[in-house]
């Protein structure tokens, strides 16, 4: 418990003296910490849903559907006990480890798009990371229980530390918000490994080919992983944030 404190203090030292003084923000650490992330955030949001968009129009010579070209990769992983079923949440595509179900959105499910193809297959990817046991995929399913209590009672404790000035509770936000920036940095090589599988089976299967239908599943994926990068810079500005909200009452 002190280590991680003192990490995430340090973090706070060293990002605050040796980056982010220089740009002259000066007092204002919430333009920085908090502004700034969701700025990038919904940058990014605005990015893929303008990939999904382009690359959702464009029909790929395979013909098959996300939901069909999932079943494939599974097939030919020797997956047999996922389930690949349809949701109706937009963009709201995962794959669930505790019950083994594949949930892919309208779009993808039931369309022959390089975007849907990209989406399907890198949620395949999690499948395979789940069946391979891939380290980074466990270390984050541990962590969600904690990482949702967390978050759960992150408003309670803000309100309290930051309205009411009781200084424990900032300093057991800090330790929430440190709890939430390990989920994000786990997250990132999940995601990433999961479009690196993703790509690279659907190639070798032939569901996309070479040219312009390879270049649409980059973009569209490449977009995906810069909304978990984008998260991730959000989870270090709420935890530089509160620690700068501590340092202002020291
Ligand atoms: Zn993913």
């Amino acid at each position: 418990m002190n280590e991680a404190w003192l990490e995430a203090s340090n973090l706070g030292v060293i990002l605050k003296t040796g980056m982010f003084y220089p740009i002259g923000f000066g007092g204002h650490h919430w333009l920085l910490y908090i502004l700034v992330p969701a700025i990038i955030g919904i940058w990014a949001q605005i990015r893929v849903s303008g990939a999904f968009r382009k690359w959702g129009q464009v029909r790929a010579t395979s013909n098959i559907s996300g939901a069909e070209c999932a079943r494939e990769i599974l097939q030919a992983a020797q997956i047999h006990d996922v389930d690949v079923v349809e949701t109706n949440d937009f963009l709201g595509d995962h794959y669930d480890p505790a019950s083994k179900k594949l949930c892919l959105s309208s779009n993808v499910y039931n369309t022959p798009s390089v975007a849907a193809l990209g989406i399907a297959a890198h949620e395949t990817g999690h499948a395979i990371q789940h069946a391979k046991a891939y380290a980074p995929l466990k270390a984050r399913m541990a962590i969600v229980p904690v990482t949702m209590v967390a978050s759960q009672m992150l408003p309670f404790i803000l309100i309290g530390g930051i309205w009411f000035g009781m200084t424990g509770l900032i300093t057991l936000g800090i330790y929430c918000y440190l709890i939430l920036l390990v989920f994000q940095l786990i997250t990132l090589p999940v995601e990433f490994d999961a479009s690196r599988r993703a790509k690279i089976i659907l190639q070798q299967m032939g569901i996309v080919q070479p040219g312009e239908e390879v270049a649409g599943v980059n973009r569209v994926l490449n977009a995906a992983a810069l909304t978990y990068v984008a998260a991730f810079i959000a989870a270090l500005g709420n935890l530089l944030w509160l620690l700068s909200m501590r340092d202002r009452r020291d």
